[in-house]
């Protein structure tokens, strides 16, 4: 056979489904021929409960940076495909161990064989012991011992019908499930930190997320839309094709000013967003709300505010990040490369005409009253009437 070096892509998580796991494989088969599409359009073949991508050594670096954050991927390694005879893998396991390891000092090493093919005439701890050996064998004197629970290389070799693959690293994926397998979404997407990475949460379970803006253009000009449109297609990059509505919001906020409470108009904005965003999200068959509120993050989102703007709509409201701390949250954004756009300045219209004392422990009752002194419906039908949807991906 001829010998090559493959991606080996793993995905626990799928396995589990049952029934459906030939679903999900293909769904993620899909999504790597995708993504890769633009790495110079590698062959991906499913066997063996596995996924396996050709390598190139002109796309390596881009394919690893694919590989870690396609969503529904556990693991991967780039692996030497050979013969699988006790011979060959004892050459090539020690080449790709020698090639590896610093070989001026002392190193714990240990052989990790597995059997996809059963009928092998080895066992499998055989085959890790005659490797183990060998590589003892060729080592200078005393450099490498063996250790089983704390090896600082580890030789992974898989058995399979009529071939092996040898690696030494497994790098780490993001998990989750592949892309569209969970259900369309829409996500209020502002053009902070949070948000985004409260889509891309979505987007790792499988979900289809499209997004909604809303957006201060006459106070605030154009630059918060550029930075929302350049993130969903960041967001795009992973998930494929998705939407963008952009929803005109001057007037709404105009009319909070000049008709209710000062201190109450955060929580205001926040309900006229939801109601809008739960019926934009019909025209795109969605089954929930996503947006990027974090307990105690602001003075605004605290548990009686949240709960003050959720009870306006029927439709479930996910909040990804609902728990988690900022710092993880930027974590997220830096890996999924969201952070640098997002922290550009342009103030969102949130920011328009903030009091100076906003309401924290907002009443329903409250704010119910002070919407009875808005025409409701029309502000509303005229938003939705101005919206303007693009496609992406
Ligand atoms: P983010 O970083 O996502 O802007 P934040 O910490 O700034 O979040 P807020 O500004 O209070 O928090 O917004 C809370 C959530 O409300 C956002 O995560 C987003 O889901 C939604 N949101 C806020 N402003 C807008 C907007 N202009 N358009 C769409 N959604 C918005
Ligand atoms: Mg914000």
């Amino acid at each position: 056979m001829t010998e090559t070096d493959m991606w080996i892509v793993r995905y626990a998580e799928i396995a589990l489904k049952g029934g459906n796991r030939a679903f999900f494989e293909q769904a993620l088969h899909r999504d790597i021929k995708r993504r890769l599409a633009a790495c110079g359009a590698p062959a991906v073949t499913r066997t063996h409960g596995r996924l396996w991508v050709n390598d190139d050594p002109k796309y390596r670096e881009q394919v690893r940076r694919e590989l870690q954050l396609l969503p529904g991927i556990q693991s991967f390694s780039l692996a030497h495909r050979c013969a699988n005879d006790l011979e060959t893998l004892k050459t090539r396991g020690w080449e790709i161990f020698r090639d590896a390891w610093a070989a001026d000092r002392p190193t714990r090493f240990r052989i990790t064989t597995r059997r996809a093919d059963k009928r092998y005439p080895m066992k499998s701890e055989e085959v890790s012991r005659e490797l183990g050996a060998h590589l003892l064998q060729n080592a200078p004197d005393g450099l490498l011992s063996v250790s089983l629970s704390e090896p600082e290389l580890n030789l992974h070799v898989e058995i399979h019908g009529d071939f092996a693959a040898v690696h030494l690293v497994i790098e780490q994926g993001t998990g989750g499930l592949p892309i569209g397998t969970g259900g369309n979404v829409m996500c209020l997407l502002s053009g902070g930190i949070d948000s985004p990475v409260a889509a891309w949460q979505m987007i790792r379970r499988g979900c289809k997320v499209h997004h909604v803006f809303f957006e201060n253009r006459t106070f605030l000009g154009r630059g918060a839309y550029d930075k929302v449109e350049r993130l969903s297609k960041q967001l795009a990059h992973f998930q494929g094709r998705t939407t963008l509505t952009a929803v005109p919001f001057s007037d709404i906020q105009v009319a909070i000013r000049d008709h209710c409470e000062p201190r109450n108009r955060v929580v205001l904005y926040r309900r006229f967003m939801y109601r809008i965003a739960e019926r934009i999200m019909r025209r795109h068959r969605c089954l929930g709300l996503v947006t990027g509120e974090n307990i105690g993050q602001v003075a605004s989102q605290t548990l009686e505010n949240l709960r003050a703007v959720d009870i306006t709509v029927e439709a479930p409201v996910y909040r990804p990040l609902l728990c988690m701390d900022k710092l993880h949250i930027i974590d997220i954004a830096k890996r999924i490369g969201t952070f640098e756009t997002s922290i550009e300045e342009a103030p969102d219209c949130c920011s328009v005409f903030l009091p100076k004392r906003p309401e924290t422990r907002a009443r329903i009752e409250a704010m119910e009253a002070d919407e009875t002194h808005l025409d409701v419906e029309t502000l509303e039908q005229q938003a939705i009437e101005a919206a303007d949807c693009i496609k992406l991906g």
